[in-house]
């Protein structure tokens, strides 16, 4: 098992992400509100999904989960509450994202994940991350846990299916919770994936699994430390933060380049010039 040797702090996935994205781009994140655009209900749907998920797999670890159309009428339920809750005008409606939620749940639960001997995490944390499920794997089959995360897709041409599925392999998140996993429950971690659900042209589920060999896991924490050691650093003002040129064009949380161009490359960051362009954050 990878364990950390260093004191450094440790930072969420989604953090570090956002740091290799560029440690600008993380900066300025902390300070200021990204600019104005128009509602996408992409997160919503995405989020919908995982609920109606996680609620079966909780009922599934209580051993309360059952085969009746009014068990699967409670799971679907559960998983269009966010979205009656929180949805916005756009360009779908309500009635339309629910059907998009209630196909794209179906695929999901019948994509075949085996959630073996046992389901021992739903959505909780471990650490600083936070897994979609966590199960331990049957010892007639080797044992071992398994770490599984939820992405859903509004909509994934078939010829982007294969490409999406290939990024998983590098996906930051899912090596931390890898490790995590092993920290926490002190088991091996044999296999991480994701479960990728597409609501359209057609609605799908893919499993996308990724087995966690132990040195190539060794070699991400040897990265991680360090990463963390760099993050830490620059908070604390010892390391400048630097900008990334090399991500300024590129797409990232469904938009076409950097929410944050303008103050880089227009601003030249004067917080004066930011504060006409970009909303800050209340702290
Ligand atoms: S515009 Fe470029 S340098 Fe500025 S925050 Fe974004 S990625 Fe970093």
């Amino acid at each position: 098992m990878a364990s950390h040797g260093a004191s450094a702090q440790i930072y969420a996935p989604t953090t570090v992400e956002d740091w290799l994205y560029c440690p600008m781009y993380r900066h300025l994140r902390r300070t200021w509100l990204p600019e104005r655009v128009e509602w996408d209900p992409a997160r919503l749907l995405g989020t919908s999904v995982g609920t109606g998920l996680s609620t079966h797999w909780r009922h599934v670890r209580a051993g309360t989960a059952v085969d009746t159309p009014e068990y699967w009428a409670t799971i679907l339920e559960a998983a269009v509450a966010p979205l009656r809750a929180e949805w916005q005008e756009c360009d779908l409606t309500l009635g339309g994202a629910e059907k998009l939620v209630s196909r794209g749940l179906a695929e999901a639960l019948a994509a075949g994940l085996d959630v073996g001997a046992g389901v021992l995490r739903v959505d909780e944390s471990i650490g600083v991350s936070r897994p979609d499920l966590i199960v331990r794997k049957a010892q007639s089959l080797g044992g071992g846990l398994e770490v599984w995360d939820v992405k859903t897709a509004r909509s994934l041409d078939a010829r982007y299916v294969q490409e999406r599925l290939s990024g998983y392999d590098t996906l930051w998140q899912l090596y931390h919770g890898a490790w995590e996993a092993e920290q926490y429950y002190g088991e091996k971690v044999i296999r991480c994936g994701i479960l990728q659900v597409i609501l359209s042209p057609k609605a799908q589920a893919l499993l996308h699994p990724v087995e966690m060999d132990v040195t190539h896991l060794g070699q991400w924490l040897q990265t991680a430390e360090q990463v963390w050691q760099d993050m830490s650093a620059e908070e604390r003002g010892s390391r400048p933060v630097t900008q990334r040129y090399t991500s300024c064009e590129k797409r990232r949380y469904g938009r076409a380049r950097c929410e944050f161009h303008a103050a880089c490359h227009t601003c030249f960051l004067d917080e004066e010039k930011m504060a006409r362009l970009y909303d800050r954050r209340v702290q």
